[in-house]
């Protein structure tokens, strides 16, 4: 598993800094977002280091279904009501422009009852 020791979130996902956990496998960590912005407010992110969605490259290609899938099951689990009346968002920023601050990929999932932040 590819990690930079400078990386915080690299640091997370191997447990050298504390969090939240929401889930763990081989592949993926998911942990709740220190400032959360909605009622259910957690990320997921590979613990392969990619520090942006543009440099993921095509072997990342399963990884991220993988993500994308797993989504829904966790915002579940996390107390987003499923369907239509419920529901969750899913969000990836990259780079400044899209309002990035931590420099390994990241999904930011968040839902919960309205009105919340963003
Ligand atoms: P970005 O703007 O890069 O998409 O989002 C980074 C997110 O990581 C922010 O929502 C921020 O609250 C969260 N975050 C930053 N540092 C930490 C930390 O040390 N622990 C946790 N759990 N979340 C963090
Ligand atoms: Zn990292």
């Amino acid at each position: 598993m590819s990690h930079d020791p400078n990386c915080l979130f690299c640091k997370i996902s191997q447990g050298l800094i504390p969090s939240q956990k929401v889930y763990e496998d081989e592949e993926i960590y998911a942990f709740k977002d220190i400032n959360p912005a909605a009622p259910v407010h957690f990320l997921m992110i590979p613990k392969k280091h990619i520090p942006m969605l543009e440099l993921a490259e095509s072997v990342d290609t399963p990884l991220l279904g993988k993500m994308m899938e797993l989504a829904p099951r966790l915002a579940k689990e996390q107390g987003c009501r499923p369907g239509k009346d419920g529901g969750f968002r899913l969000m990836v920023n990259n780079g400044v422009d899209g309002g990035q601050e931590v420099y390994h990929l990241h999904l930011h999932v968040m839902g919960g009852p309205r009105p919340w932040k963003k």
